[in-house]
């Protein structure tokens, strides 16, 4: 006996996301369909399997091309692995810069002093040549550890 096929509204619910997004999916050949059950498009139960990579390698950052090129990859695809590492490099430096805004916003909400422009570390931070990041995002996480 075959395994049963879902229809594609069963397909959304299941996988949270739209009809409209299966077909966008479909179009770019990120998923196929089984068939149709008279208008509507049917589904192999693994397709449920392949929308959460999608939904996974989405919330990475990698773009549908990208991900679309991942589903047909094999080990000796060196460009995709290359790919996935530099992403992985990315989100490193966006966890480094997270940790530093994280620590001065701990600091600015325990500053021992006043006025936050009258602590010794935030003035140190707006003296600091600006990188792109705030100069708030570069406070030590506490008075304490300034002055250490
Ligand atoms: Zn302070």
């Amino acid at each position: 006996m075959s395994e049963p096929l879902l229809d594609i509204a069963e397909v959304a619910e299941r996988a949270g996301v739209t009809p409209s997004a299966l077909r966008f999916y479909e179009r770019r050949a990120l998923i196929s369909p089984a068939g149709r059950r008279g208008l509507r498009r049917t589904y192999r139960a693994d397709v449920l399997e392949r929308l959460t990579f999608i939904a996974c390698a989405q919330n990475a950052g990698f773009t549908i091309a990208e991900i679309a090129r991942f589903l047909v990859s094999t080990p000796d695809d060196s460009q995709i692995r290359t790919r996935m590492a530099e992403k992985a490099r990315e989100l490193e430096e966006n966890i480094q810069r997270l940790n530093r805004m994280r620590a001065s916003l701990e600091h600015a909400s325990t500053c021992m002093h006043e006025l936050l422009v009258e602590c010794p570390a935030f003035r140190a931070a707006l003296a600091r040549p600006r990188t792109g990041d705030s100069a708030l995002a570069d406070l030590p996480a506490t008075d304490a550890e300034s002055a250490a």
